[in-house]
């Protein structure tokens, strides 16, 4: 070994891009997560029985083979009256926000985001070296459109908004959102539908009328197949060509691409889990009227609510009666805010029960929050 050489080695060291280093890091607490887990938005029973079935049947010829994804573009193309060119699959709507960055920003351009909001758009956008505008909601959390609006400037080159938007469970109208995507027709409008079967009302079919519009979903809630990593994209050929473009040919793993047909198809498994979601987001909102807590009327499968000074202590006595929940305080305008995930009939009534037990345990008072 040379002397010289390896004290040169000691000396130079890999540096990442400097929007790498400056970006900010996203450590989801998905540790220990024995319980019931109302923490992060997924269905918290079971993908349809039809896809269990199904993944019996996958043999090893399937795994040895790189994946196809293009097939399976089509069927969910039509299931959804798109072309094929208008679907991309992708691993997750996280990939999903990730190819749109990497196809759209570049370091010079800002990236325009209403917060409290979904933190992977954030994360992305800075990995381009782009920067992120923030627009504030008021108390009420709604997406506030008169400044919105008006942070739109001739950098702004994409725009996130999800709908229903998490953690709040607000939704932004169609109208509003036509309006926002003709103001900045130079921007990329990322709608990011992930919790639309819980809410009912899709952009989908808006695609052709307002091309800048790409609309993002996820099959890991109502479908129930988050392990799996599975979402789409669906946009103006004249956009997703080139999002294709950046998307690996091997993207989705084939485990996923062969269930997601089936998961398509048992349209009757969907329907009824919306339904028990639907029943007991009522169920919780009464319960929370009741207690006196105050939170933010949601169209998701979670609702968002203030519990005040003690909500580190309310998290963890959760979690001793094996309920998870998640704090929400450290996102902007949330300072002590609990986000509940909403189950079916025998989860929710869990949640409520460990809810109730743990205001008392904590000495939750009203005037607290
Ligand atoms: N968008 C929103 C608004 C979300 O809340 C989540 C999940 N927390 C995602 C996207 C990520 O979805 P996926 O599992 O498909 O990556």
């Amino acid at each position: 070994m040379n002397p010289t050489n390896t004290k040169a080695n000691e000396q130079v060291t890999v540096q990442p891009r400097r929007a790498v280093l400056e970006m900010p890091e996203y450590h989801p607490p998905l540790a220990g997560r024995d319980g019931l887990r109302l923490d992060f938005n997924e269905n918290t029973l079971a993908p349809s029985p039809r896809v269990a079935d199904r993944i019996l049947q996958i043999n090893t010829d399937g795994l040895t083979r790189y994946p196809e994804r293009g097939p399976v573009e089509e069927t969910v193309a039509d299931h959804f009256g798109l072309a094929p060119s208008e679907v991309l699959l992708t691993n997750g709507v996280d990939e999903a926000i990730h190819l749109i960055c990497e196809t759209f920003l570049e370091p010079e351009d800002e990236a325009l985001i209403a917060v409290p909001t979904f933190f992977m758009y954030e994360v992305y956008v800075a990995a381009t070296g782009a920067k992120t505008k923030h627009v504030q909601a008021d108390e009420s959390l709604q997406f506030p459109l008169d400044n919105f609006l008006a942070s739109i400037n001739e950098h702004t080159k994409l725009i996130a908004i999800a709908s229903p938007n998490n953690p709040t469970g607000a939704v932004v109208g169609r109208d509003t959102l036509l309006r926002i995507a003709e103001a900045a027709p130079q921007a990329v409008v990322i709608l990011d539908e992930a919790y639309y079967h819980f809410y009912g009302d899709s952009m989908i079919n808006d695609i052709h009328r307002q091309p800048n519009i790409i609309i993002a979903r996820t099959f890991s809630k109502a479908y129930g197949l988050a392990g799996l990593r599975i979402g789409m994209l669906a946009g103006d050929e004249s956009l997703m060509r080139h999002v294709r473009k950046v998307c690996s040919p091997y993207n989705v793993n084939a485990i996923a691409l062969d269930c997601l047909p089936t998961a398509l198809e048992d349209t009757e498994y969907i329907r009824w889990y919306v339904n028990q979601i639907q029943a007991n987001r009522t169920l919780l909102e009464k319960t929370l009227n009741m207690l006196g807590i105050r939170y933010w009327p949601s169209r998701a499968n979670f609702v968002l609510m203030h519990i005040g000074p003690l909500h580190k202590e309310f998290v963890v006595a959760m979690r001793r009666r094996h309920v998870l929940v998640r704090d929400r305080s450290s996102d902007p305008g949330c300072n002590g805010n609990v986000r509940i995930t909403i189950g079916p009939e025998d989860h929710t009534a869990r949640g409520i029960t460990a809810m109730e037990a743990s205001l008392i345990e904590i000495g939750w008072r009203k005037i607290d929050g």
